[in-house]
């Protein structure tokens, strides 16, 4: 059926594309389905519901979309993912019969991306998934891109708010304790003044490296915060199993004996480090755990430098 579509195209994509087909009809579902199970991962839905369960569970790269759908119908279905920060930038292809151009005008105002009339003709579905795919996957390089700090590879400020929005988000949900340890190289001005700006730069790569190969967990992030402060986020982690962390974390970087003679607290390159703890409600901001961190951190400081301070902090639902 598809030989004549031209070229493998699945092969431009490194990884294989997640497609969500959400379809009250199981012979449209399985029509869909044997077109696509070849080059991509296929998931399917049968109502609207499970559509948006799905999609939040596997996160798509596209979704074909049934517009009349018993229940909860495309339209509400659409809406309802665009509302979502997890989810609304997958985008959405409309599948119907109606080919109103009021219809089209109108699902097309609620995001979508485009509209694949029935019955379906396989080769201009294919072509039309491939192109929007294709976007898809190259905003996803993009965005990654413009979340890595350049200098040491880990996550850059941008990425941290989102990782603190998520990782809050997710915590609130679960009513679970998120951690945050913030990290800061002692007497860092002095290191640059003594060894030179380039030599500070390669101090800040190893110290990185160092804090990221500190965490065991996969949802555990290291960000770049500012300058010489690294941010480090640990969702479902309790104040003691953080701390821990944290003391990993100077003691992984005092293993390193970078030499810093002009540090006014060891003969070698340190960090100081602030642990705070918070269960998030909805009347609480995340800003209030990266300021109790922060207070933390300038406690650590305060004491001596290369050490960890902690902290908890419980705000009832
Ligand atoms: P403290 O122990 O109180 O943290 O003292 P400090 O000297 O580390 O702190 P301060 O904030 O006075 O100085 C931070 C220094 O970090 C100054 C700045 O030049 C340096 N820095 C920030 N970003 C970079 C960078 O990307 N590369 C290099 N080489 N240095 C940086
Ligand atoms: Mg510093
Ligand atoms: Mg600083």
């Amino acid at each position: 059926m598809l030989d004549h579509i031209p070229g493998d195209w699945a092969h431009t994509f490194t990884l294989r594309p997640k497609l969500l087909i959400a379809d009250d009809q199981p012979v449209n579902v399985r029509a869909l389905h044997a077109l696509f199970k070849d080059d991509c991962d296929v998931f399917m839905a049968t109502n609207g519901a499970q559509t948006i369960e799905l999609c939040r569970k596997v996160l798509p790269d596209l979704i074909l979309l049934d517009v009349v759908m018993d229940g909860m119908d495309g339209h509400e279905v659409c809406r309802r993912l665009k509302a979502d920060p997890l989810t609304h930038t997958i985008p959405i292809i409309f599948v119907t019969a109606q080919t109103d151009e009021a219809d089209e005008e109108y699902g097309l105002s609620l995001g979508a991306v485009d509209f694949i009339t029935k019955p379906i003709k396989p080769a201009i579905v294919r072509a039309r998934v491939r192109a929007h795919l294709s976007l898809k996957m190259q905003g996803d390089v993009l965005r990654s891109i413009a979340l890595v700090d350049g200098l040491t590879g880990v996550g850059n400020r941008r990425k941290f708010e989102e990782d603190l929005d998520s990782s809050w988000r997710h915590c609130l949900r679960e009513s679970a304790p998120l951690s945050l340890v913030m990290v800061d190289v002692d007497y860092f001005k002095r290191y640059n003044d003594r060894y030179g700006h380039q030599a500070g730069d390669r101090c800040l790569q190893t110290v990185a490296k160092r804090l990221t190969e500190t965490l065991r967990r996969p949802y555990d992030t290291v960000g770049r915060y500012g300058g010489e402060e690294f941010a480090c986020l640990l969702p479902n982690t309790p104040l003691d199993a953080a701390t821990r962390i944290a003391l990993k974390m100077e003691e992984g970087v005092r293993a390193l004996r970078l030499e810093h003679v002009d540090s006014g607290c060891a003969e070698t390159v340190t960090i100081s480090a602030g642990v705070a703890t918070l269960i998030p409600t909805t009347e609480a901001r995340s800003a209030e755990l990266v300021e109790s961190a922060d207070r933390q951190l300038y406690e650590a400081k305060h004491a001596g430098r290369g050490r960890v301070a902690s902290a908890m902090r419980m705000i009832e639902g």
